[in-house]
């Protein structure tokens, strides 16, 4: 008999990037929320690099905390580095990015996951779900089962086990089971997805090793230095007192290269131990050897990792190379001649399920109350993660409370690009983030997050009224600049105008004592510049986007029968019936489905509806 402390409205499965930010979102829309880990110890734990952001991945940080979310707050609380990458491509590609002392961050995030309201949090491994009914159409998670047998009930559960599900870890010939450096692997959950008639596939992943600082000659390293006027990630952050860290910079050698060339054979890449499909765009250093052959030199940047310990990240080696090799690697390179491995490289290898198998909620389509986030569905990077634990979590209590979704579009956040590339079109490779992803790029800025995101957090209830005050006061100073620039002109032309040449820019303005008199707030200022510099272009994106939202208005039912729909082609039932789109928008964005499969589906739901 289970004792009513055992039921909660959502429980969250893994309480990394993905979980915790599912668990504060269920939590922030009220619903009473368990999040199950298999460690307290390593809630928030950075798994990889030490660093937040970067291009495509700060815009989505940026993103989960204007719809209230935590990653922003925790690196501006724990950052000890921040760069505005991109500044030379104008402002639609900026991307933020910050080192983090790792423990801070950690510490930050467990602290932020103990002190919410409505969670609690448990250290237990989960080995499988509570599910009822027995036909595929009305299947419903009522639960999920711990290690001991003990049984907690919830009617939404969201599953973000990371690089934990089935994981085993390589460096060389050596072998052993886990999902991170000294923990353990989680071996139920595969086998219980599988019985439920999930699809699984393997990826990998890999990082490199770490180094004692005090064994590197850092004078013969170039050292790169932090922003001088350090930009926050949150809205909320007024600015980065803290003082910044120098990270450096060194690189490969030919005589690196050729080490690894010949120990290729030892690598469980090459040596066929790893069948999993790694990271393209962030490939180890042996990967990098062989893909890029003519290159005499690779990048290697050093990063801190924290401020109270010597331990550093070599970020640009990730290698599941044999401990010998590694170490000879390390000293093959400008200035870690005598450098100390502090922890080896390592690859894993772990169980994900294709994310075709979900809903633009992140629930999936086989189980009714269960949601996928993070990892899991075959992303990489923590922000990736984050942001969809954060819509999982947000769905799984909606859904509970018996409310509408919350589901980004393409057009309104590169969550929405994240999501719907997944749901979509699946991950054949680790999917990451990039700018080039987004179609609508220039409105999906990182300084705009809040003004497109904040107000649909704040209609479900995602966000609190000093957010919502905070957007307020800066809306209306944007607007109170963009009325100073249409009013004001200088030789035949308004400031709007005039911004519109490259080279022009506000600072353009502080010789007017008009602009200067006014004060405006910095921000407000570069957001209102932004909107004069890209008027032509945001208009003419602006017409795309009712374009195709033209099809998005056209929903498809659940349970849609696609496979009876007659005249649509064989190859455009199996898509469809595989992907289930929610609109005949994303029918179309799915690889292989032709605008005349789009007309015959749009006749077929005629005579449906
Ligand atoms: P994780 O952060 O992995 O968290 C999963 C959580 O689930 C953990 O708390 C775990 O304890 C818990 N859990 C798992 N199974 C169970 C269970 N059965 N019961 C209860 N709790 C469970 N990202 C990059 O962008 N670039 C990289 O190069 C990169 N390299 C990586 C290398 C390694 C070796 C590893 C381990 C990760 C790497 N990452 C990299 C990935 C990065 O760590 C993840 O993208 C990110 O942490 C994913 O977040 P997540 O929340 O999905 O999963």
């Amino acid at each position: 008999m289970s004792s009513a402390a055992q039921h909660f409205d959502v429980i969250v499965i893994g309480g990394g990037h993905a979980g915790t930010e599912a668990a504060l979102a269920a939590g922030r829309l009220g619903a009473d929320t368990l999040l199950l880990t298999m460690s307290c110890d390593t809630v928030g734990v950075m798994s990889c690099n030490p660093a937040i952001g970067g291009v495509g991945k700060g815009q989505i940080v940026r993103e989960i905390d204007a719809l209230g979310g935590l990653m922003g707050r925790a690196i501006d609380a724990a950052g000890i580095q921040f760069r505005m990458l991109n500044r030379s491509k104008g402002p639609a590609m900026y991307s933020p990015r910050a080192q983090a002392d790792k423990q801070d961050y950690r510490r930050f995030v467990k602290l932020a996951v103990e002190e919410a309201e409505n969670v609690s949090v448990r250290q237990e491994t989960v080995v499988s779900l509570v599910v009822d009914g027995d036909a595929t159409a009305d299947r419903q998670v009522s639960g999920v089962k711990v290690a001991d047998g003990t049984v907690f009930h919830a009617p939404a559960v969201v599953l973000t086990t990371g690089t934990f599900m089935a994981a085993v870890m390589h460096t060389g010939e050596a072998k052993s089971k886990g999902g991170r450096a000294g923990e353990g692997s989680s071996s139920g959950l595969s086998g219980a997805l599988r019985d439920l008639g999930f699809d699984l596939a393997r990826f990998k992943t890999g990082t490199p090793c770490r180094l004692h600082g005090k064994s590197i000659d850092w004078a013969a390293c170039e050292p790169q230095p932090g922003d001088e006027d350090p930009q926050p990630f949150s809205f909320l952050t007024d600015r980065i007192a803290q003082p910044q860290i120098d990270c450096y910079l060194t690189g490969t050698t030919p005589a690196v290269h050729d080490l690894i060339r010949a120990n290729l054979h030892r690598a469980p890449m090459y040596s066929g131990a790893i069948h999993g499909t790694g990271p393209r765009y962030c490939p180890s250093i042996e990967d990098k050897v062989v893909r890029f052959a003519d290159k005499s030199s690779h990048q290697v940047f050093l990063e801190p990792e924290g401020r109270d310990t010597h331990e550093v990240y070599c970020n640009g080696i990730s290698t599941s190379l044999p401990r010998d090799v590694q170490e000879e690697l390390v000293r093959g390179i400008r200035g870690l001649e005598k450098a100390q491995i502090t922890r080896l490289g390592y690859a894993v290898e772990y169980d994900f399920a294709p994310p075709t198998q979900l809903k633009n909620t992140l629930e999936t389509h086989r189980v009714a109350g269960l949601y996928f986030a993070g990892q899991i569905n075959g992303t990489t990077g923590y922000e990736e993660a984050g942001g969809q634990g954060l819509l999982a979590g947000a769905n799984a209590a909606l859904a509970v409370a018996g409310k509408e979704p919350l589901v980004i579009e393409r057009d309104e956040g590169y969550l929405g690009v994240l999501i719907d590339d997944l749901v979509t079109k699946g991950a054949d490779e680790p999917y990451r983030m990039f700018t080039s992803r987004a179609e609508h790029r220039l409105t999906l800025r990182q300084d705009n997050a809040d003004r497109r995101l904040t107000p649909l957090a704040a209609r479900v209830g995602l966000v609190g009224a000093k957010r919502i005050a905070q957007l307020e006061r800066h809306s209306a100073e944007i607007a109170r600049c963009e009325a100073f620039l249409s009013a004001h002109w200088v030789d035949g032309k308004t400031l709007a105008e005039r911004l519109r040449r490259p080279d022009v820019t506000t600072e353009s303005f502080e010789t007017m004592p008009e602009w200067r008199a006014e004060r405006f707030e910095p921000r407000a200022a570069e957001q209102a510049a932004i909107s004069a510099k890209y008027a032509g272009y945001i208009a003419r994106q602006a017409t795309e986007v009712k374009k195709a939202k033209r099809w998005g208005a056209v929903r498809i039912p659940d349970g849609f029968d696609f496979a009876a729909v007659e005249h649509l082609r064989h190859e455009a039932r199996e898509k469809l019936g595989q992907v289930r789109p929610a609109d005949v928008g994303q029918a179309g964005r799915i690889s292989g489905i032709t605008p005349a499969d789009l007309s015959v589906l749009v006749v077929a739901l005629e005579r449906a509806g």
